[in-house]
């Protein structure tokens, strides 16, 4: 009897309300070995924004190589990208060192580090955040990165390579005060590229960072094919591919002046608006 309610009160809702659907109309460039002689590392990359990366960094003539927790998940993203791999866990910090070793072996030098691997426990305040989940977040979004970079960076200049670069994920979470761990990390990590791009000023490496909107990816459990959202004030979310675009055009020799730069990708959602 209860179902029954149930199911007439939702075909109710659903008569006045119906499914919105929305994909999105994005252009990508056509691929233009825009990335050729780029040896690019990316952490986290079998999946979501990572993979989206590495596919189209690929498409653009890097050598891409990604690195993640599961080497099943690897093979088979490495297989469809056309990259290599290796099973690395960024919080695994004694390991960091040998990765960076191994893995600018197999690339026969890297000269792009892809600060892509991250998790979100989703809190939403102070009050839900246990010791646990705090270290978790800031060991694998924050602390592993912080010295992936470090070890990247001895390598580059140790040998005096040029035109390097390192790109953070950050996120437009960054951009606002927060109370949870995931915001707090990402503002550090807008500290953390404009810190970095200016001591390295005079070194051929430039740093930067990309700050997405909500985007559709196992993170937000959102699905590509419909991007439509009610209460996000862009009225939308983002395609990890789009996302890829911005990503490529920053690692780019195109983008040789920049360094130190944030680029929010949510159609200026997070922009202070002069209020009367
Ligand atoms: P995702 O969950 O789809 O993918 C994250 C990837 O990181 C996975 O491959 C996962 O296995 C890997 N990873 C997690 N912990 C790791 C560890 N300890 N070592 C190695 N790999 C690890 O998430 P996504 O949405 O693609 O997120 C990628 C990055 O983009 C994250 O830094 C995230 O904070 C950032 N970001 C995402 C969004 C979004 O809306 N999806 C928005 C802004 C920023």
């Amino acid at each position: 009897m209860i179902s029954k309610i149930k199911k007439k009160i939702k075909s109710f809702i659903k008569y006045f309300k119906p499914d919105i659907k929305m994909t999105a109309d994005i252009h990508l460039l056509q691929p233009n070995r825009r990335l050729i002689g780029k040896k690019i590392i990316i952490t986290g990359g079998a999946r979501g924004l990572g993979y989206a990366m590495a596919k189209k960094f690929t498409e653009e003539g890097a050598t891409v190589l990604i690195a993640g927790r599961n080497e099943e998940t690897l093979k088979n993203a490495s297989k469809e990208i056309g990259c290599k791999y290796l099973v690395f866990d960024v919080s695994e910090f004694s390991k960091t060192h040998a990765f960076v070793n191994s893995a600018d072996k197999i690339l026969n030098g890297a000269n792009v580090l892809i600060n892509n691997a991250g998790i979100s426990l989703h809190e939403s305040s102070i009050f839900e955040v246990s010791e646990e989940q705090y270290d978790k977040q800031f060991d694998t979004n924050l602390k592993g990165c912080y010295f992936l970079s470090q070890k990247f960076l001895e390598r580059y200049l140790q040998e005096n390579r040029r035109d390097g670069s390192i790109l953070f994920l950050s996120s437009e979470r960054g951009q606002h005060v927060d109370d949870v761990p995931y915001g707090l990390i990402k503002a550090a990590i807008n500290s953390l590229t404009q810190g970095l791009a200016k001591m390295l000023i005079r070194s051929n490496i430039r740093i930067n960072a990309i700050a997405p909107g909500i985007t559709a990816t196992d993170m937000t459990g959102r699905s590509s094919e419909n991007l439509f959202a009610e209460r996000y004030s862009t009225g939308r979310y983002y395609l990890p591919e789009e996302v890829a675009e911005v990503a490529c055009f920053l690692i780019s020799d195109a983008a040789g002046c920049l360094s130190g730069q944030i680029l929010v990708c949510n159609n200026g959602k997070s922009l202070n608006y002069r209020k009367s």
